[in-house]
């Protein structure tokens, strides 16, 4: 069929495929687990909830302004105070179908076709294929010393004529590695001298552990003014556990916001006028929800630590904030993809390979679900892999029988 090359270029996302698988499995009474999920399972805001409620109930929904509503722009305004300590106007701030959107038209706006982004390997699956839809190079780059946190020679190296951004997302989807203050300000203040973009995916930023502290990238920002290239992205998917809603936002130089308006303007318009609502409510509401889901995380975090450090052969490294662990599962299988079809071909346990963030062997679990799932989805696994494991599991009364070795 005589589809586009960049339609040809594009992967479907892996972590929207296993969503669907597991739909699907669930739908037929398989007593799957999901450890594959992106997204917290606590209940959304009562205020993101009554803000829609109130305005689907004025019975007149209508067009938003292509970068989002007044109301939006205010919260995101005192949210940029709050946690960037930086005042920003309505003119800095766009509001999108989610983070994915804002990144989305950001990348539109400031790279040409055969230019090139990068940022640190492992990387959230969807950014190569969004360099990829503009017609421009993706370029990860995976820390030489083989950990998870990137040190400024990694994106230096691969730094050339081409280079046109950088994306960092930390804490990050899949690793969890939360950069130090060090990484972050080195990134910014080389950006800034080599004139590049710098789009920093915060969508995390307020789920760390330990005791952690939001690191503001402004803070190390020299160009204060219309000239910077810092562009922030955040939303209310994670935090908030609003993922249905799509609502995320940019914040950056008023020009580049314009132009990332305009796009938006033609793709899609301005995002639902209900779901910013929603997402006013959330922001202006109580924010006790999202302490309690970082407590939750991080309590989550520590059993899933616990289990798998006790799994014979599997190396892992402790997240300090998201959602996710990214373990080193080569020791069973080097291929990842090979790996986590024979689990859920075996067990029904859903995880995401490691080959989809740009790094072989490992999975990517998440410990947003409850703690049963993660203790029985962990128990499940290392039943499939480890070849001292008893002949038969039960699975409430389903008995599984191992026919591997
Ligand atoms: N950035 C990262 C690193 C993510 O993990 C995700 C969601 N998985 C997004 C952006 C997109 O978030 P949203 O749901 O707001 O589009």
């Amino acid at each position: 069929m005589s589809l586009s090359l960049i339609a040809k270029s594009i992967k479907p996302s892996p972590t929207l495929a296993l969503n669907e698988k597991f739909a699907i499995l669930k739908e037929k009474g398989d007593p799957v687990i999901h450890l594959g999920g992106g997204e917290p399972k606590t209940r959304v805001p009562m205020e993101a909830i009554m803000a829609t409620v109130s305005h689907v109930n004025t019975g007149e929904v209508r067009y938003a302004p292509a970068d989002g509503i007044p109301a939006l722009k205010q919260a995101v305004i005192r949210y940029t105070e709050e946690f960037y300590d930086r005042k920003v106007t309505p003119q800095h701030i766009i509001a999108s179908g989610g983070a994915k959107q804002a990144i989305m038209v950001a990348l539109q706006a400031i790279l040409n076709p055969q230019e090139e982004v990068i940022f640190p390997a492992p990387y959230w699956v969807s950014y190569p294929d969004m360099a990829r839809l503009i017609g421009a190079i993706p370029v990860p780059a995976l820390p030489e010393d083989g950990t998870f946190y990137p040190r400024l020679k990694d994106i230096e190296d691969r730094v050339g004529s081409y280079t046109k951004a950088v994306i960092i997302n930390s804490p990050n989807n899949p690793t969890g590695a939360m950069y130090s203050e060090e990484f972050i300000s080195d990134v910014v203040q080389f950006c800034e001298k080599k004139d590049i973009w710098l789009i920093m995916d915060d969508i995390y930023h307020r789920l760390i552990f330990d005791g952690r502290k939001i690191i503001n990238p402004f803070k190390y920002a020299k160009k204060q003014d219309e000239n910077s290239k810092l562009i922030i992205v955040n939303g209310v998917s994670k935090q908030y556990a609003m993922t249905g809603f799509r609502i995320g936002w940019a914040v950056g130089n008023k020009k580049v916001i314009a132009a990332m308006s305009n796009i938006q303007g033609h793709q899609t318009s301005g995002p639902s006028v209900l779901l910013q609502k929603a997402a006013v409510g959330a922001l202006n509401g109580i924010q006790s929800s999202v302490e309690s889901l970082r407590v939750t995380l991080e309590n989550n975090r520590n059993v899933m630590i616990g289990l798998l450090n006790s799994f014979e052969g599997v190396k892992v490294t402790k997240p300090d904030g998201t959602f996710y662990c990214f373990a080193d599962f080569s020791v069973y299988n080097k291929s990842s993809n090979v790996l986590s079809a024979f689990l859920i071909d075996k067990v029904q346990v859903l995880t995401v390979p490691g080959a989809e963030f740009g790094l072989e062997g490992y999975l990517r679990l998440s410990y947003c679900g409850t703690i049963k799932d993660i203790q029985d989805g962990i128990e499940r696994m290392k039943w499939a892999l480890d070849p001292n494991s008893p002949n038969e599991l039960y699975i409430g009364d389903r008995k599984l029988v191992r026919d591997w070795s």
